[in-house]
This record gives C-alpha cells, sequence and structure tokens, in this order.
C-alpha cells in the first residue's frame, strides 16, 4: 500500500529523542503547546508518516500513526485499561477471529473494545453492556479518536449481572469487578464451543470465577495465566532490563463452552448437567 499523507482529523502520535509521546488530533491551522516550544498542525497536514519535524524550540519529533498499543496508552481514561500485553493474550488466547460475534462488558475507556472490532474486522460484531451511561460517550470519543467510526459496534447501557438478551455468541470477554455472576448467563448466550474471556487483577476474582465456571457444568478447558511483559534498554553498555516495571495487572481466565446442557437451562437440568467430565 502507498503511503498515506496525515490528513485533518486524525489523530498522529509524536516521539521526541528523549522518550517522550503526545497524541494530537490534526486540525487545520491549530498549534501543539507544550515545554519543548510549540507545532503548528499545518506542519504535518500532507505529510507521510515517519517525518520528523521541529517544535519552535527547535526540539525534533517524530510523527507517526499511532499503533493501537500507544493509542490506548495515551487516550483519556475514566477507568483502568486492560494493557496491551493482555489485551494481545486475550485476542490470542480467546481465539477472537474476523467475522466473530462478541460480548464484552463493561465499556470502561474502550481500550479493549477497540481491539475487539480490529480483531473481528468488517464482517464481525461487537456488543457492549455497560451499566454506566456516563461512561458511554468518553469511551465512544476514544474509540473515534482511533479511525474511522465503527458500523459493527452496538453499547448498550445494561447491567450484565442481570441477565444476556444475545444468544449465539462466538466470544464474551469480561473485564468486570464480579464476573463469576455472569457465568449462569453465559451459558445461555454463547454457542457451544464459544470462549468466555474473563480479565481481573486479583486471585480472589479468579478463584470465584473458576469455581462457578466449574460448577455450571456447562464449561471446560479452563485456562488461568499471567502474562509478563519486561521492556530492555539498550543505552550503550548498559543492556539490561528497565529498572522499573508494571508488575501487575490482571490474571486472565479462559474457558470454552460444552455443547452438554446447552438446552436453556431449567434449574433443574443444569442441576443435572452439574458433573463435568474430567477436561
Ligand atoms: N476493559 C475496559 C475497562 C473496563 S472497567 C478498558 O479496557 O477500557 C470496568 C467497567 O465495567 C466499568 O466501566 C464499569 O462501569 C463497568 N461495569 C461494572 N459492573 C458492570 C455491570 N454489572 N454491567 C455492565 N458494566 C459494568
Amino acid at each position: 500500500m502507498a503511503a498515506r499523507p496525515f490528513v485533518e482529523g486524525e489523530t498522529v502520535l509524536l516521539l521526541d529523542r528523549a522518550g517522550n509521546r503526545r497524541l494530537v488530533r490534526l486540525r487545520a491551522g491549530g498549534r501543539l503547546h507544550g515545554h519543548q516550544g510549540y507545532l503548528e498542525h499545518d506542519r504535518l497536514i500532507g505529510e507521510d508518516e515517519g517525518v520528523v519535524v521541529r517544535t519552535s524550540s527547535r526540539v525534533a519529533y517524530v510523527a507517526v500513526r499511532p499503533r493501537l498499543a500507544d493509542y490506548v496508552l495515551e487516550m483519556p481514561r475514566q477507568s483502568a485499561i486492560v494493557y496491551p500485553k493482555d489485551v494481545g493474550m486475550i485476542l490470542v488466547w480467546a481465539d477472537v477471529y474476523p467475522g466473530a460475534t462478541v460480548l464484552e462488558s463493561g465499556l470502561g475507556s474502550g481500550a479493549l473494545t477497540l481491539a475487539l472490532l480490529r480483531a473481528v474486522g468488517a464482517n464481525g460484531q461487537v456488543v457492549v453492556y455497560e451499566s454506566r451511561g456516563d461512561f458511554i460517550p468518553p469511551a465512544l470519543q476514544n474509540i473515534h479518536g482511533f479511525g474511522e467510526p465503527p458500523a459493527n459496534l452496538l453499547i448498550r447501557e445494561r447491567d450484565i449481572y442481570e441477565g444476556i438478551d444475545e444468544t449465539d455468541l462466538d466470544r464474551l470477554v469480561l473485564d468486570l469487578p464480579e464476573p463469576w455472576r455472569v457465568v449462569p448467563h453465559a451459558l445461555g448466550a454463547l454457542r457451544s464451543g464459544g470462549i468466555a474471556a474473563f480479565y481481573s487483577p486479583s486471585i480472589v476474582q479468579v478463584q470465584q470465577t473458576h469455581e462457578a465456571l466449574e460448577g455450571s457444568g456447562g464449561f471446560g478447558q479452563i485456562e488461568v495465566l499471567e502474562a509478563s511483559y519486561r521492556p530492555w534498554q539498550l543505552k550503550g553498555r548498559a543492556v539490561r532490563p528497565v529498572q522499573q516495571m508494571i508488575a501487575h495487572t490482571g490474571f486472565l481466565t479462559f474457558a470454552r463452552r460444552l455443547a452438554l446442557g446447552t438446552s436453556r437451562a431449567t434449574p433443574e437440568s443444569e442441576g443435572e448437567a452439574a458433573a463435568p467430565p474430567v477436561l
């Protein structure tokens, strides 16, 4: 694909040699101010990605389109976000594929939603349940700030603990304080073979979710893991891991909806299915 010059309205990432990063939404006539002088947006509009520009104080910045990982770390937050290392793991371990129908909850700042939208592509669908109506507009602003407004995103102001309307879901991705409360609803909402992924900062949440999954009789291939990310610095002979790192974000739990007990369970039949095979 040929290089696409920057156009007005798109978001650009500026990087300086010291490792400082700024996101800027390009606007004709706009000016970015900082302690390193100012930069006119018009100097970027029409330029190719990778261009080096200097501020009024002669500080050089490289301008590129942000990767999804750059963008989510810089965008405004109204909640904790799922960090890129965990997003990557979720996409691969939950096997989120082009064309999949995914239900996510909650929306938060929209970091995980952005990644899910990209993974399912134009033929997939992402439905998000978010209980806080006031969180929805800023998260949508974050999502729209990354690119074209996606046509295949449906955000519903709903409490997922009360139930899930959708059925035949391919994937269910949860970042919630009490995810175990969703497990009974997940039984009816996921298609057999569908995958549920849970992101939980505390191991106590993981344990309770795991118990709910095992006790439901409808899930197998249950896995719990943690993704480590240890960046390195390469400065002259100081070639070593960076001294400070984010030591913990969250635990990831994955489970596969089994075909047994798929029939929309009455409390009695759920009881019958509660003897899962050893998996
Ligand atoms: N994964 C998101 C962050 C989610 S933070 C990101 O990467 O940006 C958790 C979100 O779940 C919050 O927005 C909170 O309002 C929402 N939430 C909490 N309980 C909920 C419930 N029962 N139903 C729907 N959303 C809920």
